[in-house]
């Protein structure tokens, strides 16, 4: 019998929670250390809808998943969900070991999950050990082997376990392959879910949720630690990596969001910002003191678009460049960083008063705008 990461590896499976690291790898250091496995299905960035999508419709797939990669005569499973969630209910309800996540951004980050597992706080570790050898945290505690994959990657195990490789690589790119589930959402008619595979048009996508509307003017791609792009450039856009990276992104987790045409862009762009900015876990300081200054200075540049704001804004970005102990600033900065490039137009239209849409309701959450 094929042995799993064997399998995996002849998939090609990356992992499905943006990360895109081979399964297989993972797999097989996970199963030599013994390593716990953690099912992350806490849908952690902005407007991600897929790992509830998965609970819910293929439940028993994702044990099944779980259990053909889990270490040991005796396996520990725990399955992450966001406190008082619909997942997490779902989750306890089939009497699973449930790991129950505060509901903040970086609270599902990998390290957070395994630090709430041992007893820690869900924030991440500030010691980036690959924990899947076990290890120390930054305190000294006793981190024994632990492994963290994102909901779909397990599901798609499963899959791929039961169809095998060859049906796995029959969607997707030579680079790129298999099925990846995409929440089409936002400014749409048709909210959802689609199973989709690198190498299609974003054009597509869109249209399985009723087509990007006429008067859609931004696209987000990837959620908070994404891109925003124009709607001419979503009519023309590949979506797999080599494309996406043009535009300063990636495939991220599955996350495509028509931005409210009806709200100024440049407004949407800081909320999500200073949304970021208040979910620093508060341990490092280009992430605890350079995210609010960075929502300040969008904020003032907003206000008053000078060349002088935009090279303060350049530099404050450059200065929060892998700075952190995780990837959260590294994702609002590159988010903040496509922003001030695609909305150029709408900082023109600032510096000349001519923007109509300044100043709309602020009540809606990020998440809310992102639904
Ligand atoms: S970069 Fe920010 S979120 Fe990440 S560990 Fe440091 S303070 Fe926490």
């Amino acid at each position: 019998m094929t042995d799993i990461a064997e399998l995996l590896e002849t998939a090609g499976l990356t992992g499905r929670g943006g990360a895109a690291f081979s399964t297989a790898i993972k797999i097989k250091a996970a199963k030599e250390n013994g390593a716990e496995l953690i099912v992350n299905a806490c849908d952690g960035e902005i407007g991600a809808a897929k790992d509830a999508w998965i609970v819910e419709h293929h439940l028993h797939e994702l044990i099944e998943g779980a259990a053909l990669v889990a270490s040991g005569k005796r396996p520990r499973i725990s399955y992450a969900a966001h406190r008082g969630s619909r997942t997490a209910e779902l989750i306890a309800r089939a009497g699973l070991p449930l790991l129950e996540v505060p509901h903040r951004y970086v609270s599902s980050e990998e390290t957070s999950l395994i630090s709430l597992a041992h007893g820690g706080l869900a924030k991440p570790m500030t010691k980036r050990a690959p924990f899947v050898f076990g290890g120390r945290d930054s305190q000294g505690r006793r981190v024994s082997p632990t492994v963290v994959l994102n909901a779909e990657t397990v599901w798609r195990i499963s899959q791929i376990n039961r169809l095998g490789a060859e049906w796995f690589r029959s969607f997707g790119t030579t680079a790129e392959p298999g099925p990846r589930l995409v929440w089409v959402g936002g400014h749409v008619a048709r909210p959802g879910m689609c199973e989709a595979a690198a190498g299609v048009s974003l054009s597509d996508l869109l249209d399985f949720a009723g087509g990007l509307p006429a008067d859609a003017r931004h696209v987000g791609v990837g959620g908070l630690g994404g891109v925003v792009i124009t709607a001419a450039d979503a009519r023309t856009t590949i979506w797999d990596t080599p494309s996406m990276k043009q535009l300063g992104g990636a495939l991220g987790p599955g996350i495509v969001t028509v931005w409210n045409p009806a709200e100024c862009p440049v407004e949407t762009a800081a909320r999500l910002i200073s949304y970021g900015a208040g979910e620093s876990a508060g341990q490092c300081g280009p992430c605890m003191f350079g995210l609010p200054a960075l929502a300040a200075d969008w904020a003032d540049l907003a206000r008053n678009p000078t060349s002088k704001g935009r090279q303060h804004l350049k530099l404050r970005l450059s200065q929060l460049e892998r700075r952190g102990a995780c990837a959260h600033p590294d994702g609002v900065a590159r988010f903040a960083q496509s922003a001030l490039r695609t909305l150029a137009p709408e900082f023109a239209a600032h510096a000349n008063h001519s923007c109509q849409k300044v100043r709309t309701p602020k009540a809606r959450t990020a998440h809310a705008q992102f639904a």
